[in-house]
């Protein structure tokens, strides 16, 4: 029903399946107005739309379109083939005071065929107590408990509130996620957005994201503004909903994907959409204003999917990050964001990948908080040994630094260089992202401080390190060999964790070297491949042997898949892991990594690439979780 194709920070392409048809995530539904349809619903699929938002409670009030739903269904009603979501009157009951019965809401719109229902939740104001808030969610969560059980085969929206409190959104979430239900709006955001309280926004976002399963798809209800879009993909929503293309047409405003502007202030408009060719800003002012209202509102929906496919690629292409940076200096309230989504880069780190078909592309000082960073700082800390026992700082030159750099390298010294990812020990040059960056000839004061400060602490910490270990004092040239078998051990310990090298590179060493660009292609020992090293990411793939070895040297769960008895037979054939089949999973596996497949009583039955987290390997119930590199007969 729904399963990741493609990620890139928290954010995911999807494919969702409805009974009318299936749907790409990120994706967003602009909002029909069944009353008041300037633009139809096929036009709108014609400008990008694959799914459209109407509200039940305003069909429901009105006898004649009530009959028409009733009698022919909503799709008709709306002559819209494609999946409709329905929203259920909160928002109304919230502003006006209406009356609905939350039961007979849901009801009504599961026969009416609605493709997605939504519970009748209650919306807190931004400005209710802490108190409040908690009872209007113990209320919200006992609506979508008894909505669930009329559902029938729609699909049910349990909305996550919780008002600006992140601690009562995770616990709505935490609720939410035990019911029987298949979609979560995020909701009350609205007034926050009218605000631009785009920090309060990230929080929300994060707090309820952590509550709820990772299999269920999320929807920031209310927030269609394209400036908004990429920070909210990168935090892990899926569905967006938007009223702002007609709300801001109406009052002849133009949305871009870096703000709003009003009609009458536009000299000279730089969009190219079909309305904007045709049309300059002085021939808009002058239409009739139903004809303004509407191209207006072309114009917006063309602006805001243009900035969904913008997201979809840059997940693609593994740059959201940099998307979200980019946008984030065109609004200081999206700055303040940033500084929310900073602090959180521990729980971001888990689903980030952990290496990208793109080079890292530095935008400025948010740049070295990405998590990938946060994660090469842990891991250099935790798992980097030094080689020698004298310790050579130097100036970061061209890049692969060993290029430069090898030559100074003897047996009694380990070379760190001064990047500005911070320290990069010397061996680990070729791996991501290190050699895959682009940063400019002077750094941001943030980032050198930053960086100054963790090269001290990395260097107190090897002296320590050194206090406890016997280590070679020799100060002897190193050749190409020697530098190599330090090289594949250290990257080794990096990618899989501590001794990992030791471990996979033990016997009779045989590096293999491509004679045209001298990067290590592979490694073996004893005449049996242990492990390739990937050119465009310089990272390790197990061969057979290294399998087993890294097998036997890691202890139980780590970096393991633990699958059912059912697929064992399947896997050893080569065949990949369905998420249904696995039954837990290493907390250290991270998207992308390279991973062992085992039984129950952890016998190796294969390796591969792992496209999950061990929380998603968990939750999702569709969808492949390892693309199965290699199986491992029965002996
Ligand atoms: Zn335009």
């Amino acid at each position: 029903m729904f399963e990741i194709k493609k990620r890139d920070a928290a954010g995911r392409i999807c494919t969702f399946q409805t009974t009318h048809g299936s749907v790409t995530t990120p994706a967003l539904m602009p909002v029909v107005n069944p009353h008041q349809m300037l633009l139809s619903p096929r036009e709108l699929r014609k400008t990008g739309a694959q799914m459209i938002i109407t509200n039940s409670y305003i069909i429901h009030q009105d006898p004649r379109l009530r009959e028409v739903a009733q009698k022919k269904g909503l799709h008709c009603l709306l002559d819209f083939d494609g999946p409709v979501m329905t929203d259920s009157g909160s928002f109304q009951s919230y502003l006006y005071g209406s009356k609905i019965d939350p039961v007979e809401i849901v009801k009504f719109q599961r026969d009416i065929g609605s493709d997605i229902g939504t519970i009748f939740d209650i919306i807190s104001s931004p400005t209710a107590s802490f108190t409040t808030c908690q009872a209007e969610i113990t209320e919200t969560v006992r609506r979508a408990q008894e909505s669930s059980a009329v559902k029938g085969d729609m699909l049910l929206a349990g909305t996550i509130q919780g008002s600006i409190y992140p601690r009562l959104r995770q616990t709505c979430a935490r609720k939410m996620g035990k019911l029987d239900i298949d979609f979560h709006p995020i909701g009350g955001v609205v007034p926050l957005m009218e605000m631009q309280r785009y920090s309060d926004i990230a929080r929300i976002i994060i707090a309820s994201k952590k509550g709820l399963p990772p299999s269920r798809p999320v929807h920031l209800f209310g927030a269609g503004h394209p400036l908004i879009l990429p920070l909210a993909v990168a935090l892990g929503c899926d569905f967006f909903d938007s009223s702002a293309y007609i709300k801001y047409a109406k009052d002849q405003r133009l949305l871009f994907s870096t703000g709003t502007k009003k009609l009458g202030e536009i000299e000279e408009n730089p969009c190219s959409c079909s309305v904007c060719q045709r049309y300059s800003p002085q021939d808009l002012r002058e239409m009739e204003t139903e004809e303004r209202t509407r191209n207006i509102a072309l114009h917006n929906l063309y602006q805001t999917f243009a900035e969904m496919k913008r997201i979809r690629e840059a997940i693609r292409e593994g740059s959201l990050w940099e998307l979200v940076e980019r946008r984030s200096v065109t609004n200081p309230s999206l700055l303040d964001a940033m500084e929310v989504v900073q602090g959180e880069t521990h729980w971001l780190e888990k689903s980030e990948p952990i290496s990208k078909k793109r080079a890292f592309f530095y935008t400025g000082r948010y740049s070295l908080h990405r998590p990938l960073v946060y994660r090469y700082h842990q891991r250099l800390f935790q798992r980097y040994i030094p080689p020698a026992k004298k310790i050579r700082v130097v100036p970061e030159e061209k890049k692969p630094y060993s290029k430069y750099y090898q030559k100074y390298v003897t047996t009694n010294t380990t070379l760190l260089v001064s990047s500005p990812f911070g320290p990069v020990p010397i061996e680990l040059d070729e791996m991501y992202p290190f050699s895959q960056s682009l940063f400019p000839q002077k750094l941001d004061s943030e980032t050198q401080e930053m960086n100054k400060r963790l090269e001290q602490q990395f260097l107190a910490h090897l002296q320590t390190l050194m206090g406890n270990q016997k280590i070679s004092a020799k100060k002897e040239k190193i050749d190409a060999t020697n530098y190599q078998s330090r090289k594949i051990k250290k990257v080794a310990d990096m990618q899989f964790g501590n001794g990992a090298g030791d471990a996979l590179f033990e016997g009779e060493i045989n590096i293999l070297v491509s004679p045209r660009t001298g990067k290590i292609r592979g490694v073996y020992a004893d005449n049996q491949l242990i492990a390739s090293m990937r050119a465009s990411d310089g990272l390790f793939i197990l061969g057979k042997e290294g399998g087993f070895r890294l097998h036997k040297h890691l202890d139980f769960p780590d970096m393991r898949i633990i699958i059912d008895d059912e697929a064992i037979p399947f896997v050893q054939q080569g065949r990949n892991v369905f998420s249904k089949f696995v039954i837990d999973a290493s907390e250290l596996v991270r998207p992308l990594d390279e991973v062992l497949i085992v039984s129950t009583k952890d016998d190796l039955i294969g390796t591969g690439t792992c496209l999950l987290n061990r929380e998603e390997l968990l939750s999702f119930t569709t969808g492949m979780g390892v693309k199965t590199r290699q199986g491992y007969p029965p002996e």
